[in-house]
């Protein structure tokens, strides 16, 4: 059966017009249903009358993905599990900021990149989330801080599961579902898609302007990069930065750039150098983030006076750079640590 959420504007009032056989004004209430007031049935539906929204149980449902488990860090971070219809689990996390909530989303089951050091990666590939599923998380996650009366929801990072350029379809949906003013109304400047760089769908998100976006460079080098993450440096990194050297970028917004720092293999002053050498004269901020530690892993965490020296030299060659907290730590909120957890 279809599930609405999987639906485009677009797609729905043809559902609607075509299939139900309603006016066109109906999709404006269906998606406020949907988007807005966390309708899970139709029967909640009441500027329906009860025959119609019968019928539109017969044809169609609103399938939320269902709460694992949630977890709450010390410093308020909050991570859920989730099970998708088909069973399978993803994660999801909430990051408190000063006012507001930032949700990171996860985009596939599994990733089929396989960085060496990512714990999704090890999983290897299992599929692509829907729209629905990839927007349910937001609207769990929402209802979860209405519930508990918490601060609102006001920013997205695609940080989670996944390679969101690699389930570009889908992705693309949810951006364009997102800034919605009768939806979950997200601009897209409060949105950030993170991801290893692929320069064609990252041009298509540039162009419409989706989203923000953030590279996932994580090595100065062409070289090291190929050994940490092999699959991405298949784009070369000198034409990875090439290109983002023309992306389009508005007055005052910047690119980010991830640099994920793993102990004695590319945290030393000679990496940050070769680093200033890479992105001068790139408009971008870094963000320098300190390797979170898993088993069966290869890698171990900086010390946080060699990631405070490494920053220290990007400082001093006038470069924007942060330390990324590592939130969640208790709560192992890292990028797929909770699901392999769950499968031991
Ligand atoms: N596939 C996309 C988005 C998901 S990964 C990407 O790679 O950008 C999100 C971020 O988490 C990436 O920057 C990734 O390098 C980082 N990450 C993965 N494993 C991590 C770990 N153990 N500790 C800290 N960051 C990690
Ligand atoms: Fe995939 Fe991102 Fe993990 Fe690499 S870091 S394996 S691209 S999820």
């Amino acid at each position: 059966m279809i599930n609405l959420l999987d639906l485009s504007y677009s797609e729905l009032e043809a559902f609607l017009t075509e299939r139900m056989g309603l006016p066109r004004f109906r999709t404006d209430q269906v998606w406020q249903w949907l988007w807005q007031k966390d309708a899970r049935d139709f029967e909640v539906m009441t500027n329906l009358a009860k025959p119609l929204r019968e019928k539109l149980a017969a044809e169609a449902a609103i399938v939320w993905p269902e709460t694992e488990t949630v977890q709450v860090s010390r410093d308020g971070t909050t991570k859920f599990l989730f099970r998708m219809a088909d069973g399978k689990l993803i994660e999801s996390v909430l990051i408190p900021m000063q006012d507001r909530y930032s949700q990171c989303l996860s985009t596939q089951v599994g990733c089929a990149m396989g960085c060496t050091f990512c714990n999704t990666g090890l999983m290897g590939f299992e599929r692509n989330l829907t729209q629905g599923e990839i927007l349910g998380q937001v609207l769990a996650a929402r209802k979860y801080l209405e519930d508990n009366e918490l601060m609102p929801l006001k920013s997205l990072v695609f940080m989670g599961m996944g390679e969101p350029l690699l389930n570009f379809k889908n992705l693309v949906k949810v951006l364009e579902t997102l800034p919605s003013a009768k939806g979950l109304n997200i601009s897209w400047r409060r949105s950030m898609v993170s991801t290893v760089g692929f320069p064609e769908q990252l041009a298509e998100i540039g162009e419409r302007e989706l989203a923000q976006i953030a590279i996932s460079l994580h090595a100065p080098t062409q070289e090291l990069r190929e050994q940490i993450m092999p699959k991405a440096a298949r784009t070369d990194i000198k034409d990875l930065i090439a290109f983002l050297r023309d992306y389009p970028v508005r007055n005052r917004l910047r690119l980010t750039i991830e640099y994920l720092l793993l102990k004695g293999v590319n945290d030393q002053p000679e990496h940050a150098r070769q680093l200033v050498k890479l992105l001068s004269g790139l408009r971008c901020k870094v963000n320098l983030i300190a390797y979170n530690p898993t088993e069966d892993m290869p890698y171990d965490a900086p010390s946080t006076e060699t990631v405070e020296a490494f920053q220290k030299i990007l400082w001093d060659k006038g470069m924007t750079a942060f330390i990324r907290r590592s939130m969640g730590a208790d709560i192992k909120a890292a990028c797929g640590q909770l699901k392999a957890d769950a499968q031991k």
